[in-house]
């Protein structure tokens, strides 16, 4: 079992889509283990965005991240990092394939609605940037035994 980091960014949270992205990883069989509302400041930006502040795109980047606030997910199941990643699709909206969240809902490379965490070991540092420890929560999901078969999880 996985746990991934998802934001919703300002372009969900303005255009009123929380409830759609939301529901589009509750339908897959995602467990919802931690969801909280915040704003982020320039400096979790920098942090989060490390490998992208020296581009000339970082500016408008980090601007757009603070437009409003953001929904912070934490997405439980077997593979999770993959599957979400799967689901969130290319990051220019233009060129994401239909089906995915940028697909279906972003025309653009910046403003393209979900963050959702690239690998494993990011996705350990992501949540630990965005959750405290408390705010993650282990339960289990009343459906499990018709999400998975036998050994899968
Ligand atoms: N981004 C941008 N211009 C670019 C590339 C990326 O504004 O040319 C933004 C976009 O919002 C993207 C974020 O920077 O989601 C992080 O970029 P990354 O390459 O990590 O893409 P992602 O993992 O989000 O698909
Ligand atoms: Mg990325």
């Amino acid at each position: 079992m996985e746990t991934t980091l998802v934001l919703l960014k300002p372009s969900c949270v303005q255009r009123q889509l929380i409830g759609e992205i939301v529901h589009r990883f509750e339908r897959r069989g995602l467990r919802i283990a931690g969801m909280k509302m915040m704003q982020l400041d320039d400096a979790i930006l920098r942090e989060h965005y490390a490998h992208l502040v020296d581009r000339p795109f970082f500016p408008t980047l980090a601007a757009s991240m603070q437009t409003s606030p953001v929904v912070a997910l934490a997405l439980s199941g077997v593979e999770a990092v993959g599957v979400v990643r799967a689901m969130t699709g290319f990051t220019n909206g233009r060129k994401a394939d239909p089906g995915t969240i940028r697909g279906d809902y972003a025309m653009s490379n910046q403003q393209n609605i979900v963050h959702a965490s690239d690998s494993v070991e990011n996705a350990a540092i992501e949540l630990n940037r965005f959750f405290r420890p408390e705010e993650i929560f282990d339960y289990k999901s009343g459906v499990f035994d018709f999400l998975y078969g036998v050994g899968e999880a």
